[in-house]
């Protein structure tokens, strides 16, 4: 096999790439950008700055509440307002944060100069010290809830302004997040979660989650990998994910029981920040190693890519601060010819968020995550974004191109308290 032919194996997400037996000629792990390069392509900007030739100044900016619902209303002071719906489960932990350390900042301030405030928000009063999953979903809140007033001021939607919309179609692949049953009461949930979708790619859950190499259930994981295949077929695409189950040497042994049933994906096989036992694992294994859902630091991304320490890139929107930093590390990803699939963390409106940076992004993956329809009321005229034959159309209105009820949105009173 030619070093092209190993590097698109190594990087495709398709069903059908991988064969038994190809492990050891793809254990060399091909070269990638260095250092250097990834910091030039770091600094690129990510934000259509020229398509707001007049200022946009953030006048409020406001977390509204209901039970354990919240949204994020901003306004600017030349009248545009945008409703969006942040991360409920998260905020619901963090909002004291993003009321106290993240709004004050951005008041005032130029909405198109989206990308400084970024950097400097992370350096208000020291935020930097806070820099994890708490500090970031707070940004992201504030991120997307700017860049679709954005969007509805000069009336493009999220892809156009990051960067230039590819596509609208976009696959979708279920997942399970089952353990502890089965393995043939994995296939029940599986064929139904199919069926509802017409999805032609399955995730399902290896191992026990943070376990030390134990499982779920006793021999779960060995059953149901060649059960997933013989039961879908040869045509499916499928994915594991072990949540940090495994050390090297079962990650593996796993990994291969993988390879030989042409599974596309190992996501998280050992302890999501040990990223050198994740080069160990990528450099022995020729299926596609996945990382990156609670990654919260772009350098250790940059570090994951240079060394190419996994395959496939998978920062999650809410929890990594938004699309353009997640841009940022689609980009370095498509430079190491590896594709950027986003994690999906919250049912809310986060299937929605993805659609739109799948839309534009160089290599999203063949599939993303979709996880059925929200309960949030809303009305959309570009797309039924329901799930036909597998695939959902992004919209393409401006900013995230819906428009929550307001009849829904009524209920919602602002949070004052931090
Ligand atoms: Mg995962």
């Amino acid at each position: 096999m030619n070093q092209s032919r190993r590097l698109f194996c190594k990087t495709s997400l398709g069903a059908g790439c991988l064969s038994a037996g190809t492990r050891s000629s793809l254990a060399r792990k091909p070269s990638g950008p260095d250092k250097a390069e990834l910091d030039r392509i770091l600094a690129q900007p990510v934000l259509r700055r020229d398509l707001f030739p007049a200022p946009v100044k953030i006048e409020s900016l406001e977390l509204l509440r209901d039970g354990k619902q919240f949204l994020m209303r901003v306004r600017s002071a030349e009248g545009a307002e945008s409703i969006t719906v942040p991360n409920n489960s998260r905020v619901l932990d963090v909002y004291p944060m993003l009321i106290g350390n993240v709004f004050p900042y951005f008041i005032g301030k130029d909405a198109r100069d989206l990308e400084t405030h970024l950097w400097e928000v992370y350096r208000y009063q020291s935020n930097y010290k806070f820099q994890g999953l708490a500090f970031w979903v707070c940004v992201a809140t504030v991120e997307m809830a700017l860049l679709d007033l954005l969007g509805l001021i000069s009336g493009k939607p999220i892809g156009e302004m990051l960067g230039g919309v590819r596509r609208r179609e976009i696959g979708v692949y279920r997942a399970s997040g089952n353990r502890g049953n089965t393995p043939e009461a994995e296939i029940d949930y599986l064929r139904k979660v199919v069926a509802e979708t017409g999805a032609k790619a399955i995730k399902f859950r290896l191992g026990g989650r943070m376990s030390g190499n134990a499982d779920s259930l006793p021999g779960r994981t060995e059953a149901l990998i060649p059960l997933v295949r013989k039961t879908f077929g040869s045509d499916f695409t499928l994915y594991g994910d072990s949540n940090s189950s495994y050390d090297v040497a079962n990650a593996i042994r796993i990994g291969r029981l993988m390879e030989e049933n042409k599974y596309a994906m190992f996501e998280e096989p050992c302890e999501f920040d040990d990223l050198w036992a994740h080069k160990q694992v990528s450099d022995a294994l020729s299926i596609p190693v996945g990382l990156g859902e609670q990654e919260f630091s772009m350098r250790r991304f940059q570090w994951t890519i240079e060394n190419r320490a996994a395959d496939i890139m998978q920062p999650d929107l809410h929890y990594f601060g938004g699309y353009i930093r997640c841009t940022r590390v689609a980009r370095m990803a498509a430079a190491a010819g590896m594709p950027c699939t986003l994690h999906l963390s919250e049912s809310g409106f986060a299937y929605l968020n993805i659609l739109h940076f799948a839309s534009y992004v160089q290599d999203p993956g063949p599939f993303q995550e979709f996880k059925g329809e929200t309960g949030i009321p809303f009305l959309c005229d570009t797309s039924p974004l329901k799930c036909r034959n597998g695939k959902v159309l992004c919209p393409s209105g401006p900013g995230f191109g819906i428009k929550v009820d307001p009849d829904y949105i009524r209920k919602f009173r602002p949070v004052q308290e931090v």
